[in-house]
């Protein structure tokens, strides 16, 4: 039996991950500031605790772990990393969370070490035109993320490449693209636009219009939790070290978004579109070099995904309306 370690399994993927990892017959422990918000958690072990402390830090990784998945970030959607309130608390918690939880892995003999950075990366020169997106690993640099969130995560993909150089570390780095499905944020200010959407949705009646932020037309590629699973423990038991995209290559704009939700929804929703933090213009993965490397790529289309999703969150706006 693998001894796994999933820090930030409170959190909506790690929570996900815990259960993926349970089933296949691991002990795992988890370990966030707080216990997984919608489900009771699937870990042997949740230690709750902060990882800014490096003394607690101390005590979680006591063992060698065969793997340990590192998912803890200050970290929200559009409306908590563009809005610039946020970013020094983003910038000091998820950097210290890294500088620790890496100095001590390493100190404790961990070897593999699954880092979750972001499409939040990429320049934001690459992402002007929402039709041509640029964003293949090889184009992070010049550096010029449009988010200190995608600095901290920049910085971070940096010092897990450092240990693996110097301290014969193996990190495995993942470039997520925008993660969703069911048992995640939906409400708190925290969720992105999959989920946000699918709330409007389901508090609109039939002819209503729902707010979107912007013009509507800015792109994105969304990619559904279970195949974001895939493709992060693909990888962590891979011998590469990425950085990888992991995400979808079905690009749609946000407006297109909406009337695939109305239409899963049976709705008629018109679009109201208000001014809002919206992000770069255009963005969506480019799996070539992950295809190529370890072989993977999505399964199912968005509208599965967004099916599931919508039935989840659906309940939710019933079981509190
Ligand atoms: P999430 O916010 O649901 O999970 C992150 C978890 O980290 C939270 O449960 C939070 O409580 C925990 N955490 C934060 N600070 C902590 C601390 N000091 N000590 C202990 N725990 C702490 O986010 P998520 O969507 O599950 O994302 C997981 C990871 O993937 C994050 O690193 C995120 O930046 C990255 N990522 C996610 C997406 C996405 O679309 N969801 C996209 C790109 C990258």
């Amino acid at each position: 039996m693998k001894k796994t370690l999933v820090l930030g399994a409170g959190g909506f993927i790690g929570s996900h991950l815990v259960k993926r990892l349970k089933s296949e017959g691991n002990w795992v422990r988890g370990v966030d500031l707080k216990f997984p918000r919608f489900a009771e958690t699937h870990a042997d072990d949740f230690a709750i605790g902060d990882l800014r402390d490096p003394a607690f830090v101390r005590e979680i990784i006591d063992q060698r772990f065969d793997e340990v998945y590192q998912l803890a970030a200050d970290m929200g959607g559009a409306g908590y990393i563009f809005t610039g309130e946020n970013d020094a608390n983003v910038m000091h918690n998820s950097a210290t969370i890294n500088l620790n939880v890496l100095d001590i892995a390493y100190k404790r003999n961990v070897k593999r070490i699954f880092y979750s950075s972001s499409a939040c990366i990429y320049p934001e020169y690459n992402q002007l035109d929402p039709d041509n997106p640029k964003c293949s690993e090889d184009s992070a640099y010049p550096a010029a993320p449009d988010s200190e969130y995608g600095w901290e995560k920049l910085f971070s993909e940096r010092l897990y490449l450092a240990y693996g150089r110097n301290h014969g570390m193996e990190p495995r780095i993942a470039r997520y693209h925008n993660i969703f499905g069911p048992e995640g944020s939906w409400n708190d200010g925290k969720e992105k636009a999959p989920a946000a959407i699918c709330r409007k949705v389901a508090l609109a009646k039939g002819g209503d219009d729902i707010e979107i932020w912007g013009d509507g037309k800015q792109t994105r590629s969304f990619l559904y939790v279970d195949e974001c699973l895939n493709g992060t423990t693909r990888l962590l038991r891979s011998s590469e070290t990425g950085p990888f995209n992991i995400g979808s290559e079905e690009m749609v704009t946000i407006n297109q978004l909406v009337d695939i939700v109305a239409d899963i929804a049976g709705k008629k929703i018109g679009k109201h579109h208000i001014s809002g933090p919206t992000g770069v213009r255009g963005r969506n993965s480019d799996n070539r070099l992950i295809e190529e490397k370890l072989g993977w790529s999505p399964s199912d289309s968005l509208r599965t995904g967004l099916e599931k999703t919508y039935g989840w969150i659906e309940q939710q706006v019933r079981a509190n309306h």
